[in-house]
């Protein structure tokens, strides 16, 4: 049966109509404007949302599913054994589903256990948000990443990232600076903090350049943990699509992200956030971000206000993502209607799903919610979140855990 949700202000992602009102059959939004304009469909379903704010759902630019960093230890928890992270990602999945995440970007799995969610989601096993995939991230011997596997040498980056393609990865990822574990013996290390002016490159610009074509020519997009430095320079200049963190760029690789059209994914609740710091359970490492956070503060400032093309994520911290909104409204002075792109068409646009999803118009999938309040206005309304639909389905109804 077709669906007709009568919304107080509907936006789309485009425009903010008042008495707005969208027609969706089956899975598909049909028809969008004003209940006045669209044609209501004879015996529908009708979803009366006219005291309520109606967007498209979000989508979470860069978590993990097995990642749960609203849980004390969580880092020391991907030593897990793979059943229990599987379990642990069934209710992340849920978790972030009933916040109003009707998409997200996992980028990296051990032993390819996103392959394993992202089929238990599709198939109905599990609830879960729409899922674009990586396979296990790629980084150097010896280099960051608990969510990615050792690879040297073009031949070797070449042959992960087509086996990744291979096992369904919707995108590549890279760890492109930082060291193994808790950085204690690299220029990282915990007892230099994170040292801002000493970026790096792990992997050289052959291997880096190598990923990026294998990848493009399979058009897959390919996304790099990447915190500033050289290893952005050789990023960007290799045709790198989305950079994740970037807490230490300056000013030259912000502009050659302008330039290029690099998309930056902020992940400000990993840096900001003392409840997510606390539960790394790794002390020295959070020193290193307490004691740089004005830097990052001001660098992630300066990204924004430059002009870089911006998205969000949590990194693991299920449930979160409208504490990203709200941290990026506060601390970075980005707009409440910026912020709401930045979760909805923006993310869609960079991660290369904008043809599907993160807005809302005639053809697109039916992923949508309403919020009581409205976002525009004050951002932390996004808290409010009442109705979801995936795919026209309501997920909201779905029990608490
Ligand atoms: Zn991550």
């Amino acid at each position: 049966m077709k669906k007709l949700l009568k919304c107080g202000v509907l936006f789309t992602g485009k425009e903010v109509i008042k008495n707005g009102a969208v027609v969706i059959d089956g899975e598909t939004i049909v028809d969008v404007g004003t209940l006045d304009q669209i044609t209501v469909p004879e015996d529908c379903e009708v979803l009366d949302l006219q005291d309520q704010f109606v967007m498209a759902g979000l989508i979470d630019a860069h978590t993990h599913f097995t990642v749960s960093a609203q849980n004390p230890g969580y880092v020391a928890g991907q030593k897990d054994p793979n059943e229990k992270k599987v379990l642990r990602a069934a209710r992340n999945m849920r978790i972030d589903l009933k916040t109003g995440v009707t998409t997200i970007r996992c980028l990296g799995e051990q032993d390819f256990l996103d392959v394993i969610m992202k089929e238990a989601i599709e198939s109905g096993m599990i609830p879960g948000p729409r899922a674009l995939i990586s396979g296990y991230g790629l980084k150097p011997s010896f280099g960051h990443g608990v969510m990615a596997a050792p690879f040297d040498g073009c031949d070797e980056v070449v042959k992960a990232v087509r086996t990744n393609i291979q096992a369904g990865a919707d995108q590549i990822k890279l760890f492109v600076t930082g060291n193994e574990e808790d950085f204690s013996t690299f220029k990282f290390g915990a007892g230099r903090a994170i040292e801002k002016y000493d970026m790096h490159s792990m992997f050289t610009p052959e291997e880096i350049q190598a990923a990026i074509d294998i990848a493009h020519g399979a058009g897959r997009k390919v996304a790099a943990h990447c915190y500033g430095g050289l290893g952005a320079r050789l990023l960007i200049e290799a045709g790198l699509d989305t950079l994740e963190h970037g807490i230490y760029l300056e000013q030259e690789e912000i502009d050659m992200m302008v330039e290029a059209g690099t998309w930056l994914t902020l992940t400000m609740n990993a840096y900001f956030n003392d409840e997510r710091l606390a539960n790394r359970g790794t002390p020295d490492q959070v020193k290193g971000f307490v004691k740089y956070r004005s830097d990052i503060q001001k660098n992630l400032q300066n990204a924004v206000s430059s002009g870089v093309k911006f998205m969000v994520g949590t990194d693991g911290q299920h449930g979160a993502l409208i504490s990203e909104l709200e941290l990026i409204v506060d601390l970075l002075g980005v707009s409440n209607e910026l912020a709401l792109k930045a979760a909805t068409c923006n993310a869609a646009e960079a991660c290369g799903v904008a043809d599907k999803i993160g807005t809302i118009e005639a053809g697109k999938l039916a992923d949508i919610i309403s919020v009581q309040g409205n976002p525009l206005n004050d951002i932390s309304d996004m808290h409010k979140v009442n109705v979801i639909l995936k795919g026209g389905c309501r997920v909201d109804t779905l029990s608490d855990l």
